[in-house]
């Protein structure tokens, strides 16, 4: 991929360049502390939940636990208020290969595009998270971040609008996502590039994947 010179390949960030599993344990691990000397018993089951065992929505997470309804929501307004704050994003590790990945686009002549559904209030963590895990400089001038203007705005039409400008700058040659409706759009938009799906976790939204869709797990070839 990115053989033309200048072509742009898009990385979206969570669940695609970034697992955002330790993100989640960190949070549940405050939130256990939080909860420990009035509910021992959640806090211990708080504490048990395995990575391989964390869902899409902490609030499914908690519900495979048996954690009570109202505790769950307690803690779904305790991860809100976290998740998406930037001391929390240097939690994250990588999805494997992927820092690799993205220098080898520039090395072949292509611009790595990081389209995320973060916004803009998520920029210095962000880019200190890049940097930290040595993915290409999002200086713009290596690679780009494009983050949403506004915290409210659903990723979908955010991303839709994003790439309807991106023909301006180039061609997309190719994009990296986790969201099936997400690849479908990139298809849609960018029907000669190559669209991969990375099958991490998702929203769960029912969406049929578009036939040209491409799957892998990691980065590592
Ligand atoms: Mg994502």
């Amino acid at each position: 991929m990115a053989a033309v010179p200048g072509a742009i390949v898009v990385f979206d960030l969570d669940d695609t360049l970034f697992s955002t599993a330790d993100r989640h344990l960190r949070i549940l691990a405050e939130y256990a502390a939080l909860v420990e000397s009035k509910d021992a018993r959640a806090a211990g089951l708080l504490r048990s939940i395995q990575r391989e065992k964390l869902r899409y929505s902490i609030l499914d997470t908690a519900k495979d636990h048996g954690l009570e309804e109202k505790l769950a929501k307690d803690l779904k307004d305790f991860w809100f208020a976290r998740f998406f704050k930037n001391p929390y994003l240097l939690e994250d590790s990588i999805v494997p290969g992927g820092p690799e990945y993205a220098e080898e686009v520039i090395r072949r002549g292509g611009r790595p595009f990081y389209m995320t559904g973060r916004d803009e209030g998520m920029r210095e963590g962000t880019e200190a998270s890049l940097l930290r895990h040595k993915f290409p400089d999002p200086d713009g001038k290596k690679a780009t971040l494009v983050l949403k203007p506004r915290f409210d705005t659903p990723d979908f039409s955010f991303k839709n609008e994003a790439l309807g400008k991106m023909r301006e700058i180039g061609t997309v040659a190719g994009s990296f996502e986790n969201e099936p409706a997400h690849v479908n759009m990139f298809i849609e938009h960018f029907p000669k590039g190559k669209h991969f799906l990375l099958e991490t976790k998702h929203s769960g939204r029912p969406v049929a994947l578009h036939p040209g869709c491409l799957k892998i797990k990691d980065f590592r070839r």
